[in-house]
């Protein structure tokens, strides 16, 4: 675009980024204090209160995994393995029952046993939407279910049943689950069961008014590893010579990014930082940003490679670049409108963490989420991210915005909040619902902040489909008031809810 608009002073000449129009410094005074990351988002194991708790602590692999060093130990799915010491956040110390080796295991991949988390049909940490998606995949047939906690009865669960019904293919129908007073569950009142686990039986040998007998659960996703191993579990300076760079994926602000391989095996994401550009400190607060925070919708770090130039931050690598990028080419534009509704689910998901955490991410836009496998998003570059104290956080005079993303209060008196990082939300749903088209078309940066002051905001596109609902809640998120405009949480919760095919949300079974 090339216009470039400045909200103060001087300052240093325009950094290159096609559709920014401007870009802030890092101020180098913020320093992030990093506290160990490995606890966050760990959820408690829920114990099926029915089933007696196993005296040694045994715990019973969810997936394969293959042992990355010297310190950890490979395992097999269904593989029982006991505690040593669980001490060490992520990784477990264990012991493998059956080939007695002694190492870290990580704990994401397994469950303890006779938990209702170690049953294969049970699924932690998934909301409806994303339930949706994991069961609408190929290669999953009728009858192929899943449970997962209720997002709305904390006692409860969801079932979450693939059907099909001739005059409208396949979709998915969920149930309650709902706890009883003194212990059991039950869908109908008329079955009643002491545990989940004999629920889900009863329901795999007969339907009982379900649109379908259970036929088999939903192959497990793979979880992330918040670690490189078990070596990196609670440090993050990476030996340069285990990585390889193989090809450039693009180009960053302050250096390349590159695809890479860790210890010729792992694939990684490698951003370096081009010497001269920046300092090495202001460079690794977005290391340290990253480290510290983490949820499945924000891209994860490995670790960096600061000891010598060029530094490099490494990262989780996400197959199909950024969602600016994925939306302007071949597989992109052929997105259908669920699918874009999913991905608005899943930033606002993300940035629902950020919101809880009190950070600001600053520089929201489709450029700064990442896509990979399954359209899974998740947020990235948080060079700007500040983590603020008052719910507010003013930068230094002579900052640069990107201002076609940045709220008004923002660009013309510095208050970067929350509910600024909302307006950028409701900029970069219309990045999304119009395939990547550039934010106010034909506009310069310079009339945009004139424009917006005077009440002017982004029309309705003509050229893409965006239901009205959509676009009135994007000029939501573009209240002048930052205090009116709708919390992350409200946002996400929207659009896991939106009804694409004006389906009823839940359906229980008639008594
Ligand atoms: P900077 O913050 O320095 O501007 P970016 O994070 O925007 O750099 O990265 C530039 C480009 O590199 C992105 O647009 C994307 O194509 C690619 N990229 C960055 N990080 C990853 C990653 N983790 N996985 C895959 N591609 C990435």
């Amino acid at each position: 675009m090339g216009n470039k608009c400045c909200c103060r002073g001087s300052e240093p000449p325009p950094l290159r980024k096609p559709e920014v129009d401007v870009i802030i410094p890092r101020p180098p005074h913020v320093t992030v204090t990093i506290d160990n990351p490995l606890h966050e988002n760990r959820q408690p194991v829920i114990e099926d209160r029915n089933r007696s708790a196993p005296k040694r602590r045994i715990m019973v692999a969810m997936y394969n995994y293959e042992a990355r060093d010297s310190q950890d130990i490979s395992f097999k799915k269904g593989d029982r393995m006991e505690i040593l010491d669980d001490s060490d956040g992520d990784w477990l110390n264990a012991v493998h029952l059956i080939t007695k080796e002694r190492g870290y295991i990580p704990g994401n991949y397994v469950a303890a046993e006779l938990s209702v988390e170690s049953e294969d049909w049970f699924f932690e940490n998934i909301s409806r939407k994303e339930a949706e998606k994991l069961l609408m995949s190929e290669e999953n047939s009728r009858g192929t279910f899943l449970v997962r906690p209720s997002e709305h009865n904390p006692t409860g669960y969801s079932l979450s049943v693939k059907d099909w019904e001739e005059y409208r293919g396949f979709h998915i129908k969920h149930y309650k689950i709902k706890p009883l007073d003194n212990g059991g569950y039950y869908i109908s009142t008329n079955k009643t069961f002491e545990t989940l686990a004999e629920l889900v039986t009863a329901y795999t040998k007969n339907a009982y008014g379900l649109c379908h007998v259970l036929a088999k659960p939903c192959k497990k996703p793979q979880p992330t590893m918040w670690d490189l191993g078990s070596t990196y579990r609670d440090k993050w300076e990476i030996p340069r010579m285990e990585i390889s760079l193989i090809r450039r994926l693009g180009r960053g602000n302050f250096g390349e990014v590159h695809y890479g391989k860790w210890k010729d095996s792992i694939e990684v994401a490698v951003k370096t930082l081009r010497e001269g550009t920046m300092s090495t400190a202001a460079f690794l607060e977005e290391a340290a940003i990253m480290k510290k925070f983490r949820h499945k919708r924000l891209v994860a770090l490995f670790g960096v490679c600061s000891e010598e130039e060029p530094i490099y931050i490494v990262q989780e690598y996400m197959s199909k670049g950024s969602l600016l990028d994925f939306l302007r080419n071949d597989e992109g534009k052929q997105l259908e409108f669920e699918e874009l509704v999913y991905i608005a689910f899943q930033v606002g998901s993300g940035m629902e963490y950020l919101e809880s955490k009190q950070l600001i991410h600053r520089d929201l836009a489709a450029r700064n989420v990442l896509i990979g496998e399954n359209n899974i998003a998740k947020i990235c570059d948080f060079g700007l991210a500040r983590v603020i104290e008052d719910n507010e956080y003013c930068p230094k005079q002579g900052s640069r915005f990107p201002v076609k993303w940045t709220a008004p209060e923002a660009i013309i008196y510095g208050k970067f909040s929350i509910k600024s990082d909302v307006w950028s939300y409701g900029i970069l749903l219309m990045e999304l619902f119009t395939y990547g088209q550039v934010p106010y078309p034909g506009l310069h940066g310079r009339e945009v902040i004139d424009l917006i002051e005077k009440g002017y905001r982004m029309p309705k596109p003509t050229s893409h489909h965006v239901p009205d609902e959509i676009y009135q809640t994007m000029l939501s998120c573009w209240d002048s008031n930052p205090e009116k405009r709708p919390t992350f949480e409200f946002l996400t919760h929207y659009f896991e809810g939106f009804n694409v095919t004006s389906e009823v949300p839940y359906r229980e079974v008639p008594d």
